[in-house]
């Protein structure tokens, strides 16, 4: 359509020049990119519509004059008795904002400029739509079908409503069948009153946040057509024109019933948690890093001997934890070097302080907790009873430590036993059967390593005298005064022993003949020198010796035993006090 097909042969109004004809006119409106319309004043009947107003509208210009007014197409307040007002004088102007919308579409707010014009003798309305308003409006329906698809796969409904329509809906997205059960055809109309689905408990809360003029966020119950109540959250703004009337409402409502189970089971698992916390037989505490306690489950509290909570903020240091542990080690230090470095103390065993002044221990098990920037936030310590194993452990320590001192006192007397089982107890002497024993295992060693030995064989002269003369004990204590004699004056390798009565041998590993002979001599010399007090007696007692030596005398033991004897029995033969050597050409049997 290019022009009305009754446009009239003359100008619209008077034209600026008599060259310009009609037909030239409505060429001129319709290269106008905005729409632009002429409509009766009276009753809004469509006399023109350029190309760009034809097109916004979707129909022809036949079918707009034939069927619709302009108040089809656009509401305001008070409609056309309002327009009538604003242009009651010939040729006023005047612009309006208006809510446009078409068959389809949402509603949108344009600003028109009205002009009253007569024309051939109507009275006319010249209506130019605001370039921006119907800017947005084409770049809407540009994007509308991908918002469309965007808004369809929403589990949730956008919506729009307008003051004009009572703020019933005008628009609502495919997601409406999802969250309502009602396709979004229904709406509006068939569907029933969105605020009579909205759960009884939340529709206080609703009508204030609609009363409230502003947008809102919040969360209710939403009757399903299903009959479930299902969570909802509507974010809901307000939609205002350049002199900031509200036009419009728009928002979404989305299923938040997953996010709402969900949180109702991570409430349940937290809980859960918390019951297991409660109920443990285990100390659990919480620790600020300045050391304070800021959680204690109910098994800490009644272990400890505290009433519920009455430990939360409260110093570690001074209430649970002593300043000094009854083993004297200094808790303070320790608690500080926890707090310093927690990572060092992941099991501890310390001792605790009750509210009644009662000593535990415990063993401990610390978690530190730290922020993403590695500041400790807090330790997470969880405790065990361990007084009763602790005191078990003392009585094992303290059991151990009485069986050790009973071991060493059996030592001592197994060794004191085996000392006796070899010493002659009178003069501390070794005795004749360990004499025996050490000979033959020298002389073993002497004959193995081609070394030399000697025996000394020793007799008290005229002993029984001693006896007779000084009694029995006298006599003993002579003995025991050469045992002590003969003890100071032998080395480390030799063996001094009591080999019977008065009679004693020593045995002398590596000593040649001339070495045992002088050792002899000196003996024999300086015990004959020394004056022995005995009972208020100074005695004067001798000896006499026989020496035989390996291997110029003999090779085996006894043999080396009976030389040595028959030197010594030589010595006595020969007067006594003096020592005699063994003659390698003595017959064994004399
Ligand atoms: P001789 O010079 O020939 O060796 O003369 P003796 O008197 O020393 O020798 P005799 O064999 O006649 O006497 C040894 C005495 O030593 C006999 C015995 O009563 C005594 N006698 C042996 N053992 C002990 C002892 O343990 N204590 C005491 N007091 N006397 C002992
Ligand atoms: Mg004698
Ligand atoms: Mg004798």
């Amino acid at each position: 359509m290019t022009s009305l097909s009754d446009a009239p042969s003359h100008s619209l109004s008077t034209p600026p020049s008599e060259l310009l004809t009609s037909g030239t006119w409505f060429r001129l409106l319709d290269a106008i990119p905005l729409p632009v319309t002429l409509t009766r004043l009276l009753d809004g009947a469509f006399l023109y519509a350029n190309q760009a107003a034809i097109a916004r509208s979707g129909l022809t210009l036949e079918q707009l004059r034939a069927h619709f007014r302009a108040d089809d197409f656009y509401s305001m307040p008070l409609g056309r008795t309002a327009l009538q007002l604003q242009l009651r004088n010939p040729d006023s102007v005047a612009q309006l904002d208006i809510a446009l919308r078409d068959p389809q579409g949402p509603v949108v707010p344009v600003r028109a400029t009205v002009r009253r014009l007569r024309v051939e003798d109507e009275e006319c309305v010249l209506t130019l739509y605001d370039e921006q308003a119907y800017a947005l409006r084409h770049q809407l329906s540009l994007n509308r079908q991908q918002l469309d698809a965007l808004l369809a796969n929403m589990p949730g409904m956008a919506y729009r409503c307008t003051p004009a329509g009572s703020w019933e809906f005008d628009y609502v997205s495919q997601g409406t069948l999802y969250v309502t059960g009602y396709p979004a055809t229904d709406w509006p109309g068939q569907a029933p009153d969105f605020a009579s689905l909205i759960h009884p408990e939340h529709r206080e809360a609703h009508a204030i946040a609609l009363a409230s003029g502003e947008g809102y966020g919040i969360e209710y119950r939403l009757l399903h057509r299903d009959g479930i109540a299902r969570w909802v959250h509507e974010q809901a703004w307000l939609v205002e024109d350049a002199e900031g009337r509200v036009v419009a409402r728009e928002g979404v409502i989305s299923d938040i019933s997953a996010r709402k189970a969900e949180e109702a089971a991570r409430e349940a698992d937290a809980e859960q948690y918390r019951e297991l916390v409660q109920s443990a037989r285990s100390i659990i505490l919480r620790l600020d890093p300045q050391g304070r306690i800021s959680f204690v489950n109910q098994y800490a509290e009644s272990y400890f001997g505290y009433d519920p909570d009455e430990l939360i903020g409260q110093p570690l240091l001074g209430t649970l934890l002593p300043e000094t542990e009854s083993t004297q080690r200094n808790l303070a230090g320790v608690l500080e070097a926890l707090l310093t470095q927690p990572e060092d103390f992941p099991v501890h065993v310390n001792e605790n302080l009750c509210r009644d002044g009662r000593r535990v221990w415990v063993l401990w098990t610390n978690q530190p907790v730290r922020n993403a920037q590695g500041q400790l936030t807090e330790i997470l310590s969880i405790g065990n009873d361990i007084t009763e194993q602790r005191q078990i452990q003392l009585e094992l320590r303290r059991a151990h430590e009485q069986l050790q001192v009973q071991y060493q006192r059996i030592a001592a007397l197994q060794n004191q036993l085996r000392e006796q089982a070899i010493r002659d107890s009178l003069t501390g002497l070794f005795n004749r059967r360990y004499l025996e024993e050490t000979l033959e295992r020298e002389l073993a060693r002497a004959q193995r390593e081609q070394g030399a030995l000697s025996v000394i064989m020793l007799d008290v002269d005229h002993f029984k005298q001693v006896n007779d003369r000084f009694g029995h004990k006298a006599g003993d204590e002579v003995l025991r005064a050469l045992g002590a004699y003969l003890r100071a004056r032998s080395r480390s390798e030799d063996v001094a022993c009591r080999y019977g009565g008065e009679e004693f041998a020593i045995v002398l590993p590596g000593a040649q003949l001339g070495d045992a002979v002088r050792r002899a001599e000196s003996w024999r010399e300086g015990f004959a020198a020394s004056a022995l007090e005995v009972d208020g007696h100074v005695l004067q007692v001798t000896l006499s010796l026989g020496v035989a030596s390996f291997p110029s005398h003999a090779s085996d033991a006894e043999t080396l035993l009976n030389r040595a004897d028959s030197a010594l029995y030589a010595a006595k033969g020969h007067g006594r006090n003096r020592v005699e050597t063994a003659c390698a050409h003595v017959d064994d049997s004399v």
